[in-house]
């Protein structure tokens, strides 16, 4: 697919859901348009003294049912009609998740990995102040996504705060928590995710001991999804990173893959005690090959488009739990509707992440922090309320969870559209 047509494709699925969702057409009107697009350039003084330019967005999509809110990605394939679609996608979750705000997201064209330290924080503070007048604690609310962390909102909260004169932690969240920072946030994608994986546990009645997962993406959100689920007793048998994979049918000790790999930037096949690491076994395998193995859980955690009409059908795991953003295609979905396979789709199985961040901002315009196990707990009755929603929603009206799940969070964007009047309501005076 053209990256040109990530936000077209992403807009085609709102046909699919439309049949059965309680929404004004007009309400949809709106939804095939963002609100707001931004592109900047900016330049960065390198450390060699050299001056490079860089090519940053930030959409905004749809603010209806709150401030627009969503992440900053720094990657070089970062494209407007990304940037786009990953908006439209934040647009629906935070409505799945039931948190009071729109969809926005942002990126810039860069690959992180080649730049120093000083040069990131230079690349942030000039994006900081380009975007300065776009967003804000009550309009648009950026946060961590793919290559971006704490430290880098830290730096945008900071650049913020002096634009404007003011110390405003709410312009951001996933901030560090002495920053501002609420407890919870960093392995709030993961965790959510667990939360979703544990309901469906429940229906179905898996023993965790007999569930084989592999995990694409050994990112913030991929790791912590892998280490809550081996704690529960799930074999992780498989993860990748964006240089390869490794795979063991016995399963592999998470905390020890994380420390190699958070110390060396390198995914190994180890076992660590202590600080000590020595190899295990394994076989060397391609993220392809990760996707097609014979597991009963695929958790995609990377980046969009990786499952399409090309490999879909060679997919074997019966549930696919989204924790990327569009991992899976609309032509792949139908193949795998066709072989009955389950998808948990992003805006449900990713939400967690958002749903922290959104109380982050609660904390940080209260000023009084929450305890871990708060956070915890209030995350966790959201992913599970929510994942019934949509579970009884896609049962009784025989849709696919993703179905019913874009169904659900137009209906509630359609209340907020409605209670501003629609034609029907003018028409009627
Ligand atoms: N980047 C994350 C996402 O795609 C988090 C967004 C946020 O916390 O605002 O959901």
């Amino acid at each position: 697919m053209s990256d040109n047509d990530i936000f077209g494709q992403a807009i085609a699925r709102l046909d699919e859901a439309l049949e059965f969702a309680d929404i004004d057409r007009e309400a949809v009107a709106r939804l095939r348009h963002p609100k707001q697009v931004l592109e900047v350039s900016i330049p960065v003084r390198m450390d060699n003294g050299d001056l490079q330019i860089f090519t940053g967005y930030r959409v905004r999509h749809d603010d209806t049912r709150g401030p627009t809110k969503g992440g900053i990605r720094y990657h070089p394939g970062v494209t407007l009609s990304e940037v786009k679609a990953l908006a439209f996608w934040m647009t629906l979750k935070c409505a799945v998740a039931g948190i009071p705000y729109g969809g926005g997201k942002g990126g810039v064209t860069v690959n992180p990995k080649e730049l120093s330290r000083l040069e990131l924080e230079r690349l942030t503070r000039g994006f900081t102040s380009q975007i300065a007048d776009f967003i804000g604690p009550e309009t648009d609310i950026p946060a961590p996504d793919v290559y971006t962390n704490a430290m880098v909102m830290g730096w945008l909260m900071d650049e913020y705060s002096k634009i404007h004169r003011k110390r405003s932690p709410g312009v951001v969240t996933g901030k560090p928590i002495p920053l501002g920072g609420s407890q919870g946030r960093e392995d709030a994608t993961g965790r959510g995710a667990y939360y979703c994986i544990k309901s469906l546990e429940a229906a179905e009645g898996w023993r965790p001991g007999d569930m084989t997962v592999a995990v694409q993406g050994f990112g913030n959100a991929g790791q912590h999804v892998a280490r809550l689920l081996q704690e529960d007793g799930y074999k992780i048998v498989a993860v990748s990173d964006s240089k390869g994979g490794i795979h063991n049918c016995e399963g592999f000790d998470i905390p020890s893959l994380c420390t190699a790999k958070n110390e060396t930037r390198v995914l190994r096949a180890v076992y660590c005690h202590g600080s000590v690491c020595e190899l295990v076994d394994a076989d060397v395998i391609s993220n392809e090959e990760l996707l097609e193995l014979d597991v009963d859980i695929l958790i995609p955690a990377a980046l969009e488009n990786q499952i399409t009409g090309r490999n879909a059908g060679q997919i074997k795991a019966p549930y696919v739990f989204e924790v990327a953003n569009g991992p899976t295609t609309s032509d792949a979905d139908q193949i795998l509707s066709q072989k009955g396979t389950t998808v948990v789709p992003d805006v449900l199985c990713n939400a967690g992440g958002v749903t922290v961040s959104y109380f982050e901002w609660v904390q940080n315009r209260g000023g009084f922090y929450w305890t871990v196990d708060e956070v915890h707990e209030r995350l966790r009755e959201i992913m599970v309320r929510e994942f019934a929603e949509v579970w009884n929603f896609a049962k009784s009206r025989g849709t696919s969870p993703r179905t019913a799940a874009y169904a659900l969070a137009l209906g509630r964007i359609g209340d907020a559209v409605e209670s501003q009047g629609t034609a029907r309501y003018f028409a009627g005076n």
